[in-house]
């Protein structure tokens, strides 16, 4: 079982920990998965394996935030959400199917937002990748054309769309029917919910990104766009 409390000065060790421990989950967070789902029905909510060393983000998201993001926040979320899961209905269920089933019902609503955020945070580890972002190409920069005109309307309108989240929440690229949207999401709100296929996605609650740029919301945002997007993995996603 993977160790409950990790002491600060520990987090090389605590990744190696991880590292170890998480072996079985690898395929939780297998970037040749063709699916955007990360869990299957059955194996419960587990803390997927990171698909990167803790500081392979640096300069644009550092060591000391993926241990504070991945290492507390995005583990106290599964945590939470086993724990409300147990002897419930949910129990045996996976991320998808908890965030369909308890989406706007408020007797729900601490379990979908954990269950929620325990998504995001999967699928938002899996956007990124070291030397990424910048212009695409493939059938990802085909559809981008398409529905945007060209790669700077794209962009542009992904930056404005993460820059415009008032408070917590999340800016994602999604597939809508044959077409590519960029939507907002709030707090733990998902595109899964009106049936939107999630292509990318950029965290912008402020833990995500305060270690780094404080309250400069725009330039981790910049530096999402140009230098991390992992355009592979957004293609995989399409339908
Ligand atoms: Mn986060």
């Amino acid at each position: 079982m993977l160790r409950k409390q990790i002491p600060l000065v520990n987090r090389r060790e605590f990744f190696i920990t991880v590292g170890a421990a998480g072996a079985a989950l690898a395929m939780a967070c297998n970037d040749d998965a063709d699916s955007f789902a990360v869990e299957e029905p059955g194996e419960g909510i587990a803390l997927p394996e990171l698909p990167y060393g803790p500081g392979a983000l640096a300069p644009y998201i550092s060591e000391n935030t993926m241990s504070f993001h991945y290492g507390k926040h995005h583990r106290g979320y599964v945590n939470k959400t086993k724990e409300i899961v147990a002897g419930t209905e949910f129990e045996n269920a996976s991320l998808e199917e908890i965030i369909k089933r308890t989406a706007g019902k408020t007797e729900w609503a601490a379990l979908f937002n954990n269950a929620a955020q325990v998504f995001n945070h999967n699928f938002y580890w899996k956007s990124m990748k070291q030397g990424g972002g910048g212009r695409p190409g493939g059938r990802i920069a085909e559809k981008i054309r398409q529905s945007f005109g060209d790669y700077e309307k794209f962009a542009g309108e992904f930056a404005g769309a993460a820059a415009a989240q008032f408070g917590s929440g999340w800016a994602w690229l999604v597939q809508d029917g044959g077409a590519l949207k960029i939507v907002k999401t709030s707090n733990a709100d998902t595109p899964l919910e009106k049936g939107m296929k999630p292509l990318i996605t950029i965290d912008v609650w402020e833990h995500a990104y305060y270690l780094d740029y404080q309250n400069l919301r725009s330039d981790y945002i910049k530096a999402f766009v140009d230098s991390l997007i992992n355009w592979e993995f957004a293609e995989r996603n399409l339908a």
